[in-house]
C-alpha cells in the first residue's frame, strides 16, 4: 500500500495563466481510492463566478490563437507531446494513485495523450478543405475550416489524461481556446496535465468541481465537448439545444463479447478477461455482457472462471496486481447492488461481494471480479451500465440470436465477436450496431487515428479521435471569388442560395 501523506497541497484553479482560489473559498479533498487514508491533495470547489472568470480568460487569448498559422498552433502541441513523453511515468504513477487503475494501464492513458497531440499536431500542416471548379467562368470556389471560438471540455475520471487530450488537442488545433472542467475525481491529474499545457504554451484554462453545469450553461461558450455517462449527456444536450450550440456527446455502454462454437476459446478466455475486469470494468468500453453460443457455453465458462479467480486485486501500483480498486464509496455501493440482484435473480458463477475483508485491503473500494450465469438480454444485469467488475452471461442458440442479443440494448459503443470463421466474421462487421467493432479481440484497444465514439445512446454521433474529430471542433466556410470583373447573370438566376 502507499505511504500515507501527512500533508496533502492545496491547488488552485489555473485561470489566464495563474492559480487562484476559487471565489466562493471552498475545497475538497481527492482520496486514493486503494488506501482511501492517502489524501493526494486539496481542490477548489468552483461555482458560476469562477466559471465566468475562465470563459472570459479564453474570450481574451482568442483573437492571437485563432490567429496564429496552425502551422505554428502545432509546433506548440509537438513540445507539448514531448512534454507528455517526457513526464509520462510521473503522470502514471499519480493517476494510478487517484483513481486506482493499475500502472500499465496508466501508462497507457498517457500514451494515449501523447498519440492524440502527436496526431493533431499534424493535422496543423493538413486541415484539408476542398477546391473545387466552380460553374461559373473566372470564378474560384473553395472551401476551409474555422474554429468555433470558446470551446467548453468536460471530462470523466476514467480516462483523466487521454479523454481531455483527445479533446483538447483537436479543439486547439483547430485554433479555438479551451475552458476545461475536469472530474471530481481526479482533479490530481488535471493539475498535472495543466502545468505542461501551461508550459508548452496552450490558452487552455479551467476549474474545478461543481463548475460543469455553469460552463455548459454559459452563453459565451460556442462548443462543448462532453464525456460522461448518458443521464448526464442528455441533460447538457438539453440546455444546448436552447441556445442552439454544438454538442458533442460521448456517454456509457453495455458492450457485448460474442463467442461463435467454431472461436479459439482460450483466445476469447484472455479477450473476455481484460474487456470486463481491466480497469475495474470502469471503461466505458469495458465489456459487461459475454454472449456465448450454447453449445460451448460450458467449456467458456470453466475457462474464464479458472482465469478470473487466478486474478490479483490489490494496489494498481504494485506490479502484482491485475485488478485495482473501484474509483469511489458510491460506485463500491453501485456495484455491490447489482451483485444483490445477481443473487436473487440469477446464478453466480464467481466473485459477488466486496473484497475489502481480504488483508492489505481493508482501506480501499475492492470488488471482486464477478461472472454471472443464467442472465436474459433484457434483464436489467444485461440492460443497465454496471461500471464496475460484473460480467453477465447470456446463452444462445445461433450466430442470428447472438448479433439480436449484442445489439438489444440502448447502447452502440463497442462490441466483438470470436469466430474461426471468415464469412461469419464479415457478417458480424455489418451487422453489430457499435461505433467500434472488433473480431477476435476484445472490446478495448481503440487506436487514436481511427474515429472513436458510439451509436444510439451512446453518444450523439460525433467521433473524437481520427480526422473525424476536427469536424466537431471546426465550422465550414464556402469561399467564391469572382475575378471576371463583370456582374456574371447565371450568378442571380440560377442559384439556389
Ligand atoms: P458523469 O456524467 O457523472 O461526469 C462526467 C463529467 O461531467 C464530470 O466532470 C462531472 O463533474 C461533470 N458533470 C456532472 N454533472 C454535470 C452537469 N449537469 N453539467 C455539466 N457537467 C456535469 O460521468 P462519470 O461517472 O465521471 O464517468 C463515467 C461515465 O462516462 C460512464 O457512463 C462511461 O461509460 C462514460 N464514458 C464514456 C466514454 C465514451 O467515450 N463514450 C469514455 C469514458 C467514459
Amino acid at each position: 500500500m502507499t505511504d500515507v501523506v501527512a500533508v496533502a497541497p492545496t491547488w488552485g484553479n489555473f485561470i489566464g495563466g495563474e492559480w487562484v482560489e476559487a471565489v466562493g473559498g471552498r475545497t475538497f479533498e481527492s482520496v486514493n481510492p486503494a488506501d482511501t487514508r492517502d489524501v493526494v491533495g486539496r481542490f477548489q470547489a468552483s461555482g458560476p463566478a469562477d466559471v465566468a472568470m475562465s470563459i472570459r480568460a479564453a474570450d481574451v487569448a482568442l483573437p492571437a490563437w485563432r490567429a496564429m498559422p496552425a502551422p505554428k498552433r502545432a509546433e506548440i502541441m509537438f513540445r507539448f507531446a514531448a512534454l507528455l513523453a517526457q513526464h509520462k511515468e510521473r503522470l502514471a504513477r499519480e493517476m494510478t494513485r487517484e483513481m486506482g487503475k493499475v500502472l500499465a494501464e496508466a501508462r497507457g492513458d498517457v500514451q494515449e495523450g501523447i498519440d492524440i497531440a502527436f496526431l493533431m499536431a499534424g493535422e496543423g500542416r493538413r486541415m484539408f478543405g476542398d477546391t473545387v471548379p466552380s460553374e461559373l467562368p473566372d470564378k474560384w470556389a473553395m472551401s476551409v475550416r474555422e474554429p468555433l471560438g470558446v470551446a467548453a471540455i468536460v471530462t470523466p475520471w476514467n480516462f483523466p489524461i487521454a479523454i481531455p487530450c483527445w479533446k483538447m488537442m483537436p479543439a486547439l488545433i483547430s485554433g479555438n481556446t479551451v475552458v476545461w472542467k475536469p472530474a471530481s475525481d481526479t482533479p490530481g491529474c488535471a493539475v498535472l496535465l495543466v502545468e505542461l499545457l501551461a508550459e508548452a504554451g496552450f490558452p487552455v484554462t479551467g476549474a474545478g468541481e461543481g463548475a460543469g453545469a455553469a460552463l455548459v450553461a454559459n452563453p459565451d461558450v460556442d462548443v462543448i465537448s462532453f464525456t460522461g455517462n448518458t443521464a448526464t449527456g442528455r441533460r447538457i444536450a438539453e440546455v444546448a439545444a436552447a441556445r442552439l450550440k454544438r454538442v458533442s456527446l460521448e456517454l456509457g455502454g453495455k458492450n457485448a463479447i460474442a463467442v461463435m462454437d467454431d472461436a479459439d476459446l482460450d483466445l476469447a478466455v484472455e479477450g473476455i478477461v481484460w474487456s470486463a475486469f481491466g480497469t475495474t470494468g470502469q471503461r466505458c468500453t469495458a465489456c459487461s455482457r459475454l454472449i456465448a453460443h450454447e453449445r460451448i457455453l460450458e467449456p467458456l465458462l470453466e475457462r474464464l472462471v479458472d482465469r478470473v479467480g487466478r486474478l490479483r486485486l490489490g494496489d494498481g501500483l504494485d506490479p502484482a496486481t491485475d485488478v485495482g480498486p473501484l474509483v469511489n464509496a458510491a460506485a463500491l455501493a453501485k456495484t455491490s447492488s447489482y451483485a444483490e440482484l445477481a443473487r436473487t435473480e440469477h446464478t453466480v458463477a464467481c466473485g459477488g461481494g466486496s473484497a475489502a475483508g481480504r488483508p492489505g485491503l481493508e482501506h480501499g473500494h475492492f470488488f471482486e471480479p464477478t461472472i454471472v450465469r443464467g442472465v436474459r438480454p433484457m434483464d436489467r444485469l444485461a440492460q443497465e451500465e454496471i461500471f464496475g467488475p460484473i460480467l453477465s452471461v447470456i446463452s444462445v442458440p445461433d450466430y442470428e440470436a447472438a448479433i439480436t442479443a449484442a445489439n438489444q440494448t440502448p447502447y452502440g459503443l463497442s462490441a466483438s465477436l470470436y469466430t474461426s470463421s471468415v464469412g461469419t466474421a464479415f457478417r458480424a462487421m455489418r451487422d453489430l450496431r457499435a461505433g467500434l467493432v472488433y473480431i477476435n479481440a476484445g472490446t478495448i484497444g481503440a487506436e487514436t487515428h481511427l474515429p472513436f465514439g458510439g451509436m444510439k445512446q451512446s453518444g450523439n454521433g460525433h467521433r473524437e479521435a481520427g480526422h473525424a474529430a476536427l469536424d466537431t471542433f471546426t465550422e465550414w466556410k464556402a469561399i467564391y471569388v469572382d475575378y471576371s470583373g463583370r456582374l456574371q447573370r447565371a450568378q442571380i438566376d440560377n442559384q439556389p442560395g
